[in-house]
């Protein structure tokens, strides 16, 4: 298995250097050369397979030689055995033809893990291998932070080191963090805000000399891996409904693209996924492009689902490669035009093949409040406001229930209690074993917004030459 970049300008190579790279030396994206499809007969096999099984056999499709099947699967079963349903990703039924698929029952409420509890498994392995260590750095606003931390703890060659805006993440998101007391793990509190965070990171990875001392990497959602590890429990849902003999649809709360990709990815793979629902908030930008060729990055508008507060979707950029027949020419010179213009005109041919597959819909806050509440009077179920906004989509886009929809339910109500409480009444409670989470240490550095201080910082923690040959 190769992979190529969308702008065709990077050589093309294997799953591990793909894993390490993250992204493409030209600033593309990669995808596998050619995509893997499985036979009905090959899908009905896989039913009925625990988690780890399913996702290992499939995943394996995209590693190649990088790994044996038994090396994934002991990677896979120990990703997903903290996770606190047996299940791994039980599927809830809603209604007569929809169902949540709960993919945050990991360490940190959220669907990051899903990918992310693998992937700080694969850098181990890959780098344990090489004789090789990495140190991770990494800018976030909240939950994307816990979930890498929460990966990469304790992992012997890897190093994580977590920038956050000092008093601008909720407690509960700061002690997710800060309460891992793991000795790979460091977090700093900037005297700053988000974006001061994400340029002091981008600030360490233009410093070449820097860089290539710490060997720093990234496990941000442009990383092939991470779309890789999301594909199982589409099929996993897809299966339990009766694919590849039943079509299907999904409908997925959308920020970086990267879980609807992953989607999209699995019916590539010959799972007969026949719609896609994308639910936006106000920050509507893929919407706006499905509806009217409007792709227009407007600025970033705070909403009840912060983890769709997002106007760039890194990973459409795959979309786009596909759409445009993966002519990387085509597919630079749209996203050089996207990033000195903030608008792209997508060729009229490629917009409605998109528009074949995929419709948008946009939830504003209020409207999300009103379903979290809807849900819970009608169906008893508890939906954080992410959840909320794909439940939503399946009533307006697909109200006739034509067809079994997997609604991607992303975040454990807990990790958005306040929004819940609002619409309810009722404050849902931390699973047990976060339930200490406010009594546990925390342990962080507050710096100032100073690339050298925390450049320092970053040198002091990393033990990068212990393992280096
Ligand atoms: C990250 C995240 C999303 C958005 O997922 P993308 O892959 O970026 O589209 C949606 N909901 C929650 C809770 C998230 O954490």
């Amino acid at each position: 298995m190769r992979y190529v970049s969308t702008r065709g300008e990077a050589a093309p190579r294997g799953f591990e250097d793909v894993l390490l790279a993250g992204l493409a030396e030209d600033g593309g994206l990669f995808l596998p050369e050619t995509w893997p499809v499985l036979t009905p007969e090959e899908w009905r096999a896989l039913r009925g397979l625990p988690y780890a099984e399913l996702s290992a056999r499939l995943i394996h499709r995209f590693v190649g030689d990088a790994l044996t099947l038994d090396e994934l699967r002991a990677l896979t079963t120990e990703a997903y055995a903290g996770f606190r349903h047996p299940a791994v990703v039980p599927l809830v039924q809603l209604g007569t033809n929809e169902f949540a698929l709960e993919l945050f029952h990991g360490p940190t409420l959220a669907f990051k893990d899903m990918a992310l509890q693998l992937l700080g498994r694969l850098f181990d392995h890959v780098l344990k291998k090489r004789g090789q260590r990495i140190t991770i750095v990494g800018a976030t606003s909240g939950d994307t932070g816990s979930a890498a931390i929460e990966a990469c703890r304790d992992r012997e060659a890897v190093d994580i080191v977590i920038l956050h805006p000092e008093g601008r993440t909720s407690e509960v998101q700061r002690r997710q963090m800060t309460t891992v007391l793991s000795p790979n793990v460091a977090n700093i509190a900037v005297q700053g805000s988000f974006d001061d965070c994400q340029d002091l990171v981008k600030a360490m990875f233009v410093d070449a000399p820097f860089r290539d001392e710490m060997r720093l990497a990234a496990v941000n959602s442009i990383n092939w891996a991470r779309i890789a590890a999301q594909i199982p429990y589409y099929a996993y849902a897809a299966l339990s409904l009766g694919a590849p003999d039943r079509e299907v649809a999904v409908s997925v709360p959308t920020g970086n693209f990267g879980n609807v990709f992953a989607a999209w990815a699995a019916r590539r793979m010959g799972l007969p996924i026949g719609k896609f629902l994308i639910g936006s908030n106000r920050n509507d930008i893929l919407v706006r492009f499905l509806d009217a060729n409007d792709m227009s990055a407007r600025p970033v508008e705070p909403s009840l689902s912060p983890s769709m507060d997002i106007q760039v979707s890194s990973n459409f950029e795959r979309l786009l490669f596909e759409l445009l027949g993966r002519d990387p020419v085509a597919t630079a010179r749209q996203m050089k035009e996207f990033r000195s213009a903030g608008r792209m005109p997508v060729p009229d041919a490629a917009w409605r093949e998109a528009t074949k597959l995929f419709s948008g819909f946009t939830l504003d806050d209020p409207g999300t409040l009103a379903e979290i509440q809807r849900l819970n009077r009608d169906v008893g179920y508890l939906a954080d406001p992410h959840t909320a906004v794909a439940t939503a989509a399946v009533r307006t886009l697909m109200p006739d229930g034509r067809l079994p929809v997997i609604i991607a339910a992303t975040a454990h109500p807990a990790k958005f209690p306040d929004a819940v409480e609002r619409a309810t009444g009722l404050r849902p409670a931390l699973p047990p074993a976060l339930a200490d989470l406010f009594s546990r240490e925390e342990r962080f550095t507050v710096l100032p917004n100073n690339l050298g201080e925390i450049e320092a910082r970053v040198k002091a923690h990393a033990r990068r030459n212990s393992v280096d040959a």
